[in-house]
């Protein structure tokens, strides 16, 4: 064999069992058959065989394993991130004519894709109140296919009343999605609620150190994955195996980092809601959270990431002034990582209700508590 030959040969020369602790990363889009008869292009690739790296190699899929583990999902499908999780859950429930129902506390581009690029092919997707539980039953129609479910809202922090919604939805025959992002698919468990499909942006909690960007869908039943997975053949939502081998590290130890940021979160939001200049502090374990009783009821745990309000004297330019002046915490979006950060959301849209450029969500990373205080506390003097 020519030597220009050897160079191109697949087959692996050096012994194969290594048996490391750290799940190889395999690359690669072509997958070799033994045979033509055994050719498939088939995204069931967890039963039927690998088939092409478009629908994961064994690291994508050892991932999706471990997700749908944890989450005591049917089965997970790993995708490019949050947002394009989003996105395969609508298409795979909506289609031109339908009617869907999104919480007005929803994750923003959610709502944007509602508006947007959802509204262009003729698919309808309503705003409700997430507070509403039960209440809900009087939005669905005819047509109505699916209600996405977020809990805690972005930002506003709203707790949901998941099981009435679902009790309602199945009723009328509507699927359940749950944005589950917050609990890292654990502190709520969907699937014992009666979701049907949940979500989480894999960027935040799993990642958790802000390098990555992945998303996961996961399946509460045989039926849901089966509406799942044409979609995500079609879309070709492919992942790197890279951040997937980042995110396999992340879920390591996701359950100390949960730990920790529980603890300081707790600390921190304490301490806010003591403070003179402060109105509001919405964190779901504290009272003054809408939903407060159902967080209670429903979440094994609280997260790093929560929001509050200035009171009414507090002028719009002194919260940028105190932004601005905060020295731990980056300024930054997204959340889960180990860094704290803080950011104003300066127009934010939920009805009946103008912040006026009064609301910070703040994450908070593994830094000592104590810093975190002191750092909102300079940031804050004078105020
Ligand atoms: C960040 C986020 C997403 C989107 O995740 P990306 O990986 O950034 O696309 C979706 N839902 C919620 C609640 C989020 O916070």
């Amino acid at each position: 064999m020519d030597w220009r030959t050897k160079l191109l040969k697949p087959a692996p020369l050096a012994r194969q069992d290594y048996q490391s602790l750290a799940t190889p990363v395999f690359r690669g889009s072509t997958v070799v058959f033994d045979s033509q008869s055994v050719v498939t292009d088939d995204w069931r690739q967890a039963e039927n065989g690998y088939s092409y790296g478009l629908y994961g190699t064994p690291t994508a899929l050892e991932l999706a394993a471990r997700i749908a583990q944890i989450e005591n999902a049917f089965q997970t499908l790993i995708v490019p991130g949050g947002q394009a999780a989003i996105a395969l859950i609508y298409f795979a429930y909506c289609q031109a004519g339908s009617h869907a129902l999104v919480p007005h506390s929803a994750y923003g581009p959610n709502k944007a894709m509602a508006e947007g690029l959802l509204r262009g092919l003729n698919i309808e997707v309503e705003a409700y109140d997430p507070l509403i539980g039960a209440g809900v039953a009087d939005l669905f129609r005819e047509n109505t296919t699916l209600i996405w479910c977020e809990s805690p809202g972005s930002v506003t922090m709203e707790i949901q009343d998941v099981p009435a919604i679902v009790d309602a939805a199945h009723a009328h025959g509507v699927a359940v999605a749950l944005d589950n992002t917050y609990s890292a698919g654990v502190m709520f468990d969907a699937f014992a609620h009666g979701v049907d499909v949940s979500m989480q942006a894999l960027t935040k909690y799993v990642g958790g150190h802000s390098d990555l960007l992945l998303g996961s869908v996961s399946a509460g039943n045989e039926g849901a994955f089966e509406k799942l997975g044409p979609v995500y053949q079609q879309l070709g939502l492919a992942v790197s195996p890279d951040d997937c081998s980042l995110a396999l590290r992340g879920l390591q130890t996701l359950a100390v980092r949960l730990d920790v940021l529980e603890r300081t979160g707790l600390e921190v939001a304490g301490w806010l809601a003591d403070h003179p200049a402060v109105e509001d502090v919405y964190h779901p374990a504290l009272p003054s959270c809408p939903g407060h009783s159902v967080w209670k009821r429903d979440f094994t745990g609280s997260a790093s990431v929560f929001s509050f309000t200035f009171k009414d004297q507090v002028a719009p330019q002194q919260v940028v002034d105190f932004v601005n002046a905060l020295a731990v915490f980056k300024i930054g979006l997204s959340w889960g990582g180990v860094h704290s950060l803080a950011v104003i959301y300066p127009d934010l849209e939920r009805p009946g209700r103008d912040f006026g450029g009064r609301i910070v969500r703040l994450n908070v990373g593994l830094e000592p508590p104590q810093d975190l205080i002191a750092d909102l506390s300079q940031a804050m003097n004078g105020l």
